[in-house]
């Protein structure tokens, strides 16, 4: 279900770019200048890419601190980049998994100050209000999905912890 919402999503606002890497040897945004937030259920997801595909586990454990390091305001540490961006091949490691955040960086923004004015979509990006998030495409689909992933994984968390407490 994940995996077609980011399908459509790639299908609908990167056109012609799917096959290639337009961004070259450029990978500012993958840096932990820009904040991100991910969902449990995309970093889920993610960590399925990586064990299926064979990929050190250790690089999610350096994402999750990654993605702190990206929160923290007045972030003193610009230059750390993603473990997930290998600079010698110019390329996104888990980049079919990566997730929504990192889709639509440059595609839309609350202000041009928020993308580099070096980036390739910088004349093309569409800024929208924050209110506004959810007419990102997709936006909607993958917030319920979200939202339903949260129930659902909740249940099964106090569940197992009932069976605990009664064994
Ligand atoms: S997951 Fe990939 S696209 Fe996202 S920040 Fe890391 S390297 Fe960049
Ligand atoms: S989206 Fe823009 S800032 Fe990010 S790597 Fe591509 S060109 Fe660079």
């Amino acid at each position: 279900m994940l995996e077609k919402i980011y399908k459509k999503f790639d299908k609908e606002v990167f056109s012609t770019f799917l096959e290639t890497n337009p961004c070259s040897n450029c990978y500012i945004c993958c840096t932990s200048k820009y904040s991100q937030k991910v969902s449990e259920l995309e970093l889920a997801y993610l960590k399925d890419f990586i064990i299926k595909n064979h990929l050190l586990e250790v690089y999610y454990k350096d994402f999750i601190h990654f993605l702190d390091l990206r929160m923290k305001k007045g972030n003193k540490e610009p230059e750390t980049v993603c473990p997930f961006y290998d600079i010698s091949l110019n390329k996104c490691i888990v980049y079919p998994a990566r997730p929504f955040s990192c889709r639509i960086f440059g595609n839309f923004a609350f202000s041009f100050d928020s993308i580099p004015a070096s980036c390739i979509y910088y004349n093309k990006v569409k800024v929208i209000k924050e209110k506004d998030l959810i007419k990102i495409p997709q936006m909607d689909s993958l917030a319920s999905l979200v939202a339903v992933w949260r129930v659902l994984h909740l249940f099964s968390f106090k569940k197992q912890k009932l069976t605990v407490q009664s064994r």
